[in-house]
């Protein structure tokens, strides 16, 4: 190996900069030389990249989003994209690419290295719903700073007795909502995994009211047909039966923004430098992950077009508990 590129692709997780630091400086320690692809794929077929030195990659490993920046490319996903990926690649005699993204990103890496360009994937998504790994870079940021929200909306819940509605980030996964509305004991956690009908939200507010509740906290999954929309149409429209409000508060992309926690930096760096480690043994067309806390290579033909499903048995035990 001689010289290899870097991409982030996607959207943004934090901790993406922590990846690219550890994979840039890991393989400058082995003499090998780094490019860094601006935008995801949209940067590799408009050939925009520039080689990284060991100081540009200083003061990231703090900051959220990616140095290199992301976009999602529609083109990239054509057979002429991919075609273009490789000439431009091959151009630049760049001899393989690590991938920092999540599933779309990964089935890309698929399709390149299917194409016969090394290609080693890094899992960073804040779905965290990538088979090949227990949890990917940025998901451990995006669920603390859900946390916190729910939590302030608790405390004026409490002070005012207003129910409160939170909408979570994850596309069509439920694990960020599954998450904080553990860890926020929320009264109702609704997923695109289970759905939750509107009515029975209501039923179950109000019988947590009924049981003493000052507070009552509603997390809904963004990705879940009977969405925070659904939800607050109903509640509007049933407004006087129903006998109390609903707030709705919606994170979006607040969420993506946190500095990266420590588990995430800790995770990246790992997840980086193994990606070079595996580059290094001459074997790419895999993903590193964790899998029981060790760090895993999963072949990424196991990984494109698959979705890693979330624990419904926790659900059924956020529902005991929020008796
Ligand atoms: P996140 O879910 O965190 O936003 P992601 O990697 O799943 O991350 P996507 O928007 O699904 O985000 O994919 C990122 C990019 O990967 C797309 O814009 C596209 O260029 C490429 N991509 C997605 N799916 C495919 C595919 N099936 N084949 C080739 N490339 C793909």
């Amino acid at each position: 190996m001689q010289r290899i590129a870097i991409l982030t692709s996607g959207g943004d997780a934090p901790g993406m900069n922590a990846a690219v630091r550890a994979a840039t400086r890991s393989a400058l320690a082995r003499g090998w030389e780094v490019y860094g692809i601006h935008n995801g794929y949209a940067g590799l077929l408009s050939d925009t990249m520039n080689v990284l030195h060991a100081r540009d990659v200083g003061g990231i490993i703090q900051r959220g989003g990616t140095v290199l920046g992301s976009a999602r490319s529609p083109e990239f996903q054509q057979d002429a994209g991919v075609d273009q990926a490789l000439s431009n690649l091959r151009a630049r005699r760049i001899d393989a690419l690590i991938v920092i993204g999540g599933n779309g990103s990964q089935s890309g890496s698929h399709r390149l290295q299917q194409a016969g360009f090394p290609v080693v994937g890094v899992s960073s998504t804040i779905d965290n719903d990538l088979v090949g790994t227990d949890v990917t870079i940025g998901v451990d940021t995006a669920v603390n700073v859900t946390l916190e929200a729910i939590d302030r909306l608790r405390t004026t819940g409490s002070s005012h007795q207003r129910a409160f509605l939170v909408e979570t980030m994850g596309r069509n996964c439920g694990y960020i909502a599954l998450m904080t509305g553990i860890a926020g004991g929320a009264e109702v956690i609704v997923t695109p995994e289970r759905e939750v009908e509107p009515h029975e939200v209501v039923e179950r507010l109000g019988a947590a009211y009924r049981r003493g509740k000052t507070h009552a906290i509603v997390v809904v999954a963004e990705g879940a047909k009977h969405g925070a929309r659904a939800m607050m149409d109903h509640f509007k429209a049933h407004r006087a039966a129903i006998g109390f409000g609903l707030r709705l508060t919606t994170l979006g992309h607040v969420v993506r923004g946190g500095v990266p926690t420590a588990a995430d930096r800790v995770l990246a760096t790992r997840l980086g430098a193994a990606a070079v480690d595996r580059l290094a043994t001459g074997t790419a067309g895999v993903m590193m992950g964790l899998i029981a806390n060790a760090v895993a290579a999963t072949p990424l033909a196991e990984i494109a077009g698959r979705t890693k499903p979330i624990d419904c048995d926790l659900l059924d035990l956020a529902r005991v508990l929020a008796q």
